[in-house]
């Protein structure tokens, strides 16, 4: 049963007609309140009244990453400041970061978006919740944190770091529910290892992650050493943080809030827009967002969308596992590669850990990509010559199924940097043009 069903199993067309009612007064909001839409949509001559049906959002401009920094920290908040409540930003690796400021009712409308996807994974006001995001101005753990406490469980604000604390608490509080990124879980699990705690003996059921691209074999891998069930949260700080879209028990695409977001997917060179059910670049629409409403923002991230009967009973569209960013697409001599493709080949590999790094070098005109991954202790142990023959299994195995050479170095084990966040996995060393 899900958590909110009038909204999660609304029959489609009820649910669409919600969707063009919320998209004209967004549209409306934003031209009132915010010159940088006013101006843009002034310059289209288009109005709220020229959207008659959803498709015609087509006919509205795209946001791209670049608008927010132009008009950061404010310049698109379509509420005085008095109205906004909490202000949440991007880490903001390269720049200025991307604020989110939030109304109280942005707030509340987030802990429900949170609220449906913890309740999705199972999670119920019994559990022990051990929220291992970080908090501050990242959405995830505060995201995380609203949604447990709308479930009303009993919420460990933990946030990430101090691994062998996380690790000591899970055990002597029993956790039966965590959340943290991916990899954190998997730097969770390696830490209990070393400390000859089994997690899977513990009490912990369920994990809900989220915040960086993570494959099907990670998340298998995650589920054999933690012992849980893994499930997965998705969204952006643009948007609201996580609560855009949730796994539900057929862990087979992510349901999408549709009554809070309206998805396209375009293609990423054209940006025309794409039939459901054709792969492209992810564009959202924030529905009901007051603080911050975002219009047609192109995400980067690559995925298709599924408009279909779900064993759940939601009736929510679904989209894929994001299978990359179009901006992490490496083009290894002239073949598109993602991160996450590597990442999956990697896990079908016995011989070594789930830890790698991804490095892109010029090598004369070509691009050189090296594939650093950390073996398992015995297969290192067993010297240079075994480790050399599990480098070309790895080389032979990227080659034949995507086409590409790269180079493959096995490292010792637990030689690289270990993620509390998100984590980086591609160092791209190539000349800027
Ligand atoms: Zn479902």
């Amino acid at each position: 049963m899900p958590w909110n069903d009038k909204f999660e199993c609304m029959p489609v067309e009820k649910l669409n007609k919600l969707q063009l009612k919320h998209l004209k007064k967004t549209v409306a909001w934003v031209c009132e309140r915010v010159p940088f839409y006013r101006q843009r949509l002034e310059k289209i001559g288009i109005t709220a009244d020229d959207i008659k049906r959803t498709e015609d959002i087509a006919k509205l401009p795209f946001t791209v990453k670049n608008d927010l920094r132009d008009n950061y920290p404010f310049g698109l908040c379509a509420v005085p400041m008095e109205e906004v409540c909490r202000i949440h930003a991007s880490s903001g690796t390269t720049g200025k970061p991307i604020t989110g400021p939030y109304t109280i009712e942005d707030l509340n409308q987030w802990s429900e978006c949170m609220a449906r996807n913890l309740w999705s994974a199972g999670v119920r006001k019994e559990d022990i919740f051990q929220n291992a995001y970080g908090y501050g101005l990242f959405t995830g753990g505060l995201g995380f944190h609203q949604g447990a406490n709308l479930i009303g469980c009993a919420v460990v604000p933990t946030s990430s770091g101090l691994t062998e604390r996380q690790v000591m608490l899970m055990k002597d509080f029993g956790t039966t529910a965590l959340c943290s990124t991916p990899s954190y879980a998997l730097t969770i699990a390696e830490q209990a290892e070393a400390m000859k705690i089994d997690v899977r003996k513990l009490p912990v059921r369920v994990g809900v992650f989220g915040a960086e691209p993570w494959t099907v074999a990670m998340r298998k891998e995650i589920e054999e050493r933690l012992g849980i069930k893994a499930m997965e949260a998705f969204g952006l700080t643009e948007l609201c943080g996580p609560g855009v879209a949730f796994d539900c028990e057929a862990q087979d695409g992510l349901h999408i809030n549709e009554d809070h977001f309206l998805a396209e997917i375009v293609d990423p060179a054209t940006l025309e827009p794409l039939p459901i059910g054709e792969q492209g670049e992810l564009v959202l629409t924030s529905l009901q967002r007051r603080a911050m409403p975002m219009l047609r923002y192109r995400t980067k991230d690559i995925t298709r969308l599924r408009r279909e009967k779900c064993v759940c009973g939601r009736t929510l569209i679904k989209m894929n596992k994001i299978s990359g960013r179009s901006d992490d697409m490496l083009i290894i001599s002239g073949v598109n590669v993602f991160p996450s493709q590597i990442e999956s080949l990697l896990l079908d590999i016995e011989e070594v850990e789930p830890q790698y790094m991804l490095i892109v070098r010029k090598k004369g005109y070509l691009d050189h990509l090296i594939v650093k991954v950390e073996s398992k202790k015995e297969v290192y142990d067993a010297g240079p010559q075994k480790r050399a023959e599990i480098e070309n299994k790895i080389k032979g195995h990227i080659k034949s199924t995507m086409g590409v050479g790269v180079e493959v170095n096995l490292l010792e084990p637990k030689l690289l940097t270990r993620s509390e966040g998100k984590a980086k996995r591609v160092i791209d060393e190539r000349p800027k043009s």
